[in-house]
């Protein structure tokens, strides 16, 4: 069977950098890995971890390529049919319509009754809610469906208290909608003692 790991926390918690983590491993155990992001994420190429320089702007620490960007499922369902990858991951998966917890839920299940095959690993990692404190996409779902649900927290950036760990995204104005594509200048990790809801 496959299992389904499922990432969830904050932005800038290191979510990305426990992604980069098991495909390190995955690459030294020999598996073969296919990487997907939604086109909704248009910060960047690949999957990146982010670090700060000395002018106090993020910039990118490290990076995976190639990931293949996603608009459909039928995009999803052609590499992983052609390729059969060991181990299939999935970021920012806040960002997928709904029709991602059926594509997972195919892929950990379905496969195996219509091709034989199935991956040996899939790894989500997402944003776990919104800036605004409401869960995010189809994020609950997803973790729901895990068979290993991970919660990652971090820094919080306004207070930096280690004892409080971030575990909400914070947005100090509200801007277009719920979902706003944005890096750091935008949300900071925070704890909830720091953590408020965006102003309108
Ligand atoms: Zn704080």
């Amino acid at each position: 069977m496959a299992t389904l790991t499922v990432i969830g926390g904050p932005m800038f918690a290191g979510k990305s950098e426990e992604l980069l983590r098991r495909i390190k491993n995955a690459d030294l155990a020999g598996l073969t890995i296919e990487a997907f992001r939604p086109v909704l994420d248009t910060r960047q190429d690949g999957i990146a971890t982010w670090r700060m320089n000395s002018e106090g702007e993020f910039v990118v620490a490290e990076k995976y390529e190639p990931v293949t960007v996603v608009n459909s499922p039928e995009d999803i369902y052609t590499v992983v049919g052609a390729k059969e990858p060991n181990m299939i991951i999935f970021d920012e998966a806040q960002f997928y319509p709904d029709w991602i917890v059926d594509v997972v839920k195919n892929l950990i299940f379905e496969r195996l009754r219509k091709f034989g095959v199935l991956p040996q690993e899939v790894v989500v990692a997402g944003l776990d809610m919104w800036a605004d404190g409401t869960p995010a996409g189809q994020m609950p779902n997803l973790l729901a469906m895990a068979d290993v649900a991970i919660k990652i927290r971090g820094t919080c950036y306004l207070c930096k208290k280690p004892k409080k760990p971030s575990v909400m995204t914070y947005k100090e104005r509200a801007g277009e909608g719920q979902v706003e594509v944005g890096g750091f200048k935008i949300y900071k990790p925070a704890c909830r003692g720091c953590w408020r809801p965006p102003k309108k």
